[in-house]
């Protein structure tokens, strides 16, 4: 029997705006999994933000992983990747499995804004009624002929266990942007597989996305990693810990000299008692 493969973990931070504690507890989590496992832990920049990506704060990033006592292989970022997300994207609407989509924001807003923002799916309008050729299309995957192709999935989360595949909370969602040969979804994905991710390690607010990774795993034949979603941090009063409510820059935390190991070490000790 050969052994099994050794753990690859990652941390995939997107340059929009500093890191906060939550962004260090997904770090310190990915990085004790791999270690623990005499696996590995990659740094990826998510870099495909259009204008709200700042592709100078990867610099910061790496100061701060540093700062908290952390190592790390980089792999690179996707701003380098764009050709392989476009082709694969190709692929995929070759097979029909990608519909246009050419509502604009508003419209999307005011659709949502009917829906509620808990719940909302895109409703399929382009698909129902296709629109013209010529105007910009974002491209977004037909989940009724992709569960039609796939049958049915599990995925297994380490915490959740196995989870059926169900891709209706999130709908139809957006594979390929107006701006961009990608979105989150597809260069996510394709990037776990190419750079031998076998436990995907993220914050609990993404574990809908998983549906649709597996889905997307499925459909182009990549290897099938665990996940492992962790509750996110919360504050004195319960509430998600999100930089809106003051919570301080890690790079603000590092510059005033405060020591970055210590940090690490409470924040293990408050995922412990977390228990996830
Ligand atoms: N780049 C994403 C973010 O910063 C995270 C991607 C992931 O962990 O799957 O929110
Ligand atoms: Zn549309």
């Amino acid at each position: 029997m050969s052994d099994p493969p050794p753990m690859v973990t990652r941390f995939a931070p997107s340059p929009n705006g500093p890191l906060h504690l939550g962004h260090a507890l997904s770090a310190i989590i990915a990085h004790d999994l791999a270690k623990a496992g005499g696996g590995r832990f990659l740094l990826r920049i998510e870099d495909i933000d259009g204008p709200r990506s700042r592709p100078e704060l990867a610099g910061e990033f790496r100061r701060d992983l540093a700062w908290l006592g952390l190592e790390w292989d980089e792999v690179p970022a996707q701003s380098t990747r764009l050709d392989r997300y476009a082709a694969v994207a190709e692929v995929l609407k070759a097979r029909g499995l990608l519909y246009p989509c050419t509502c604009t924001r508003t419209e999307i807003a005011a659709a949502r804004a009917r829906a509620g923002n808990v719940g909302f799916i895109y409703p399929g309008t382009c698909k129902r009624t296709p629109p013209a050729p010529d105007r910009a299309a974002a491209w977004r995957l037909d989940s009724a002929r992709a569960l039609a192709e796939t049958g049915r999935l599990v995925w297994v989360d380490d915490l959740a266990g196995s989870i059926p595949v169900d891709l209706s909370g999130l709908g139809d969602v957006v594979l390929m942007r107006k701006d961009l040969p990608a979105s989150y979804h597809l260069a996510v994905t394709l990037d776990d597989a190419a750079d031998g991710v076998t436990l995907v390690t993220r914050g609990a607010d993404l574990f809908a996305a998983s549906h649709v990774h597996r889905t997307l795993q499925a459909l182009l034949g990549l290897p099938v990693p665990r996940w492992h979603h962790h509750a996110l941090l919360t504050d004195d009063t319960g509430q998600k810990l999100a930089k809106r409510r003051g919570s301080p820059a890690l790079a603000e935390r590092r510059l005033a000299g405060e020591d970055g190991r210590m940090l690490a070490a409470q924040l293990r000790l408050q995922h412990l008692r977390l228990g996830t």
